[in-house]
């Protein structure tokens, strides 16, 4: 089984809006339009299953509107995480309320939210997150769409991990997006989750194998960021690696479906 552990998609009634004022801001020519029946037929094209779908809350009000559509997405195949805002007064009960619902995890960018991942303020934000046994996937790294800050970079992450042993942390993009000398340094080997979208097409087959090989294949994911990226363009891009099989299936699908 194939599971996709990071794409996107926004409302019907917001999607070509959102998607086009996004391609704009980021100079980007998204793969697919945003909508979830796209999404979908893109799966089924590709033999994914299941796809994790993650919001992000640019501000702390859209917590509610977010988990609402989250929750009217949800199906055996979509398993949506919401998400809440690190400046919400509420973001600790909202986590609760995330978990009440049932979701399995929650999304937070620190481009799009403005937070640096190692700030001792969102201590209790991660707390709370792994008290509930919910995963977090986080943005990671640099971000094509803003100028390059060190916000969210492999040191900073270690730090949450060393504080959070409990913490279950997914690194978007191979650990860290255009930093992964970073990531060999302070990411592989420790038990921190590492997806993959968006990554192995800025390096080379060579530094995506040894990533891929050198970090324990129980903490190994795969995504696209769909609908930024063509599902099917980044299962090539894993298939053409040749990883070992059993290692390759573990990333597709079999540490996911653990997870979730
Ligand atoms: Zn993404």
């Amino acid at each position: 089984m194939i599971v996709d552990f990071h794409t996107h998609a926004f409302p019907d009634s917001i999607a070509d809006r959102a998607m086009t004022q996004l391609q704009h801001e980021g100079k980007i020519t998204a793969a697919l339009d945003g909508h979830v029946s796209s999404l979908l037929k893109s799966m089924d094209i590709c033999g994914i299953e299941r796809a994790v779908v993650v919001s992000i809350a640019t501000k702390p009000d859209q917590f509610a509107s977010i988990l609402k559509w989250s929750g009217s997405i949800r199906t055996e195949r979509l398993i949506p995480f919401p998400s809440i805002h690190p400046t919400d007064p509420a973001a600790l009960a909202h986590i609760d309320e995330i978990s009440r619902a049932g979701f399995k995890g929650i999304k937070l960018h620190p481009y799009y939210q403005d937070f640096v991942v190692d700030d001792p303020a969102l201590d209790s934000i991660y707390r709370r997150i792994t008290e509930r046994g919910l995963l977090l996937l986080v943005h990671t790294g640099f971000d094509f769409a803003f100028p390059r800050r060190r916000i969210a970079d492999p040191i900073r992450i270690r730090r949450v991990v060393d504080r959070h042993p409990d913490l279950k942390f997914v690194a978007t993009h191979l650990g860290a997006w255009a930093d992964w000398s970073e990531v060999r340094q302070w990411l592989i080997g420790r038990p921190i989750y590492l997806e993959l979208s968006f990554s192995l097409q800025y390096m080379t087959p060579e530094l995506a194998f040894a990533l891929l090989t050198e970090h324990p294949a129980e903490y190994l994911l795969f995504g696209t960021d769909s609908p930024w990226v063509g599902q099917a363009e980044t299962l090539a891009h894993v298939r053409a690696l040749h990883l070992p099989a059993e290692r390759e299936a573990a990333l597709l699908g079999g540490n996911a479906q653990r997870l979730l």
